[in-house]
């Protein structure tokens, strides 16, 4: 497997969501410390986000979270994360999370799941990285973005080359399977390029 030392994982930071996703961010947590491989997320200990860095904590795994300060309150900054970085923007966490991540996996999440996902896919688009980027279609939940793609594609807004900028997998337990199913990252991001 090509050398994945540290995940960035984007999800949803909202309480009221059905259990079969916060179990799937707490098992994502527990497969990633499983694999001495370190979470990268924003911060958050409510919602998805508090969920996947709870399951990495329990089995002694490394967590780094980005968080900016403002939002501390807001999102609940966790408690048992150690290594917490704080930042001023929302760009800076964005881009502090590309920094230290190796590849991103996208869980269940609301618009600021969306706006990452996105956000780091037209990154990709446009070479300035080819980090591989995991969308995890829990239930069918990302069936729509798909659908949004496709269509994105057919209307001739997207090439179509453009789909392959992401590998979809249906269960967490898939994830490192297909990471190391990925291409090797060719291209050498320098932050300040993006
Ligand atoms: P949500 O999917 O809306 O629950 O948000 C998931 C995470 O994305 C939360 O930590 C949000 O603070 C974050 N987020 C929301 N909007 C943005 C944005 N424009 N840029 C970066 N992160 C965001």
């Amino acid at each position: 497997m090509k050398d994945i030392q540290a995940l960035c994982v984007y999800c949803g930071s909202t309480e009221s969501v059905a259990p079969v996703y916060l179990e799937a961010a707490e098992r994502l947590g527990a497969v990633l410390a499983d694999n001495g491989i370190r979470l990268v997320y924003g911060g958050g200990g409510i919602g998805l986000m508090g969920a996947v860095a709870d399951g990495a904590l329990a089995r002694g795994g490394k967590v780094v979270g980005i968080m900016p300060e403002f939002l501390l309150e807001i999102e609940v900054g966790h408690e048992g994360v150690e290594d917490m970085i704080f930042v001023d923007s929302m760009h800076s966490r964005k881009q502090k999370m590309f920094d230290l991540a190796d590849a991103f996996i996208v869980l269940p999440g609301g618009f600021g799941t969306l706006d990452e996902a996105i956000e780091i896919l037209t990154w990709k688009q446009l070479c300035r990285h080819d980090k591989p980027v995991v969308l995890v279609n829990i239930e069918g939940y990302w069936d729509p973005l798909q659908k949004l793609i496709d269509s994105l594609i057919d209307g001739g807004f997207a090439r179509p080359q453009n789909a392959d900028l992401l590998t979809t997998v249906t269960k967490v337990e898939d994830i490192l399977s297909a990471l190391a199913a990925a291409p090797e990252p060719m291209i050498r991001t320098v932050s300040s390029e993006i």
